[in-house]
């Protein structure tokens, strides 16, 4: 068993969105931390970030019986200079930009220059952590912990290793993801037993992209409006926001990044399609830009759904995800479905596939086969495990 009682100074290595999420609950847990990024001006905005947040789980009256926003804000301390921040810590948190060389480079100094028992945590959401610790001189001592946003509400990390991580690390790991509180109840830390980019979550969205590309270039050849590829996914009431819609709220770049990352890892495929990849060249992202598929420089758009184009199906999604599990579950990554769909809830909030799967796997794996004949996205193919329907006896 694992002692994880001498873990009490802590970095996280990146003070942005998803840095400062995870400093707070690492404070609200009772670490000591310290929060780094590249530039003064960064790194007091995650400092001011992290105390608006613990400032709104006070008003809520859920922190810990005796704390206060000012003792916890005494222990963290803040750091542009990585070198010496991670000298005498126990355990980072690794939270810098999605960028493979940079992740590698910054493993390597935090390997180089903390004690020979910390552990690095990355929180990538595509890389192989083999590839990030590939450079630094303690790889077994890397691990992926893969939070989502917003930290303090969704109440799942996934903890994942490289080939050389021991069993020790990860298990450290996990120990340390159930420790950081959430407020919708107990954090659900999930051990990953086998190296998989994209963890489980990462896994099942970004497949359906492949559809949805395939969707927008259709839309794009025959003139058909935005709007109305989003007005035939919300007509199904499973999803808050279309997926044209979605894309400019979470940033065209990042839907485009994750899939130029998976086209390397899996499949050309996964290539971004011709209408993204304009839009991202025209520098058109979407939300923080002002200008994606929509217009936002007056705020949220108005779009109109009363029109449906009749071309994109969310079924196919489920159908997609449906694969993509079954694929988890035949590379042995899980051993059972229970952990997708747990993962999927806590984590993204949206309901995983297996449930309306056990009902429609044999039509939806029809639907899959008549897209790749028209398509010719092999990837997408389905497996023969979804086929069968063999995995309805593998829930746990
Ligand atoms: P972000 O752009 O908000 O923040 C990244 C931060 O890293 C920036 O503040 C940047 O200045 C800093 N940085 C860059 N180089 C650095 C260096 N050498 N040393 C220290 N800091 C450095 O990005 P984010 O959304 O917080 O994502 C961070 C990581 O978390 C990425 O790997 C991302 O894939 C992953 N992730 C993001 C989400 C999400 O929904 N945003 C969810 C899960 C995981």
């Amino acid at each position: 068993m694992v002692d994880i009682s001498n873990i009490k100074n802590i970095a996280v290595v990146g003070a942005g969105v998803m840095g400062y999420g995870i400093a707070q609950v690492a404070l609200m847990a009772g670490y000591n931390v310290t929060l780094v990024d590249i530039k003064d001006d960064i790194v007091n905005n995650g400092l001011a970030k992290i105390e608006e947040g613990l400032k709104k789980v006070e008003a809520k009256g859920k922190l810990v019986e005796g704390a206060s926003v000012s003792n916890i804000m005494a222990r963290c301390k803040k750091s542009i200079d990585l070198t010496s921040a991670v000298k005498g810590v126990d355990f980072v948190f690794e939270a810098v930009v999605e960028k493979i060389e940079i992740k590698k480079n910054v493993c390597k100094i935090i390997m180089e220059n903390s004690p020979p028992h910390c552990i690095l945590a990355s929180n990538t959401s595509t890389f192989r952590i083999t590839e990030i610790a590939e450079d630094s001189n303690r790889p077994e001592k890397v691990i992926g912990m893969h939070f989502f946003l917003p930290v303090i509400l969704q109440c799942c990390v996934e903890v994942m290793r490289g080939e050389k991580t021991t069993e020790e690390a990860l298990d450290i790991g996990v120990l340390i993801g159930k420790m950081l509180p959430c407020l919708k109840g107990k954090r659900l830390s999930v051990r990953i037993q086998k190296e998989s980019p994209g963890f489980i979550a990462n896994r099942l969205l970004t497949p359906p992209i492949i559809y949805f590309n395939w969707v927008l270039d259709q839309a794009f050849e025959k003139g058909i409006p935005w709007e109305q590829i989003d007005a035939d996914a919300e007509a199904r009431k499973l999803v808050p926001m279309g997926p044209c819609e979605l894309t400019d709220y979470l940033g065209v770049d990042t839907t485009y990044n994750v899939l130029k990352s998976y086209e390397k890892i899996f499949s050309p495929d996964f290539s971004p399609g011709k209408v993204l990849t304009n839009l991202v060249m025209e520098g058109n992202l979407g939300r923080k830009t002002g200008r994606g598929f929509y217009n936002w420089t007056s705020g949220k758009p108005k779009i109109n759904l009363n029109r449906k184009a009749g071309i994109y199906s969310p079924e196919m999604s489920m159908a997609i995800m449906l694969n993509e599990g079954c694929k988890l579950l035949e590379e042995s990554i899980v051993s059972g479905y229970k952990i997708i769909d747990d993962v999927m809830l806590t984590g993204t909030s949206i309901p995983g596939p297996f449930g309306p799967g056990k009902r429609n796997y044999e039509k939806w794996s029809k639907m899959l086969e008549e897209f790749v004949k028209i398509s010719g996205k092999k990837y997408l193919k389905p497996c023969a495990l979804m086929k069968s329907g063999g995995f309805i006896k593998m829930r746990r």
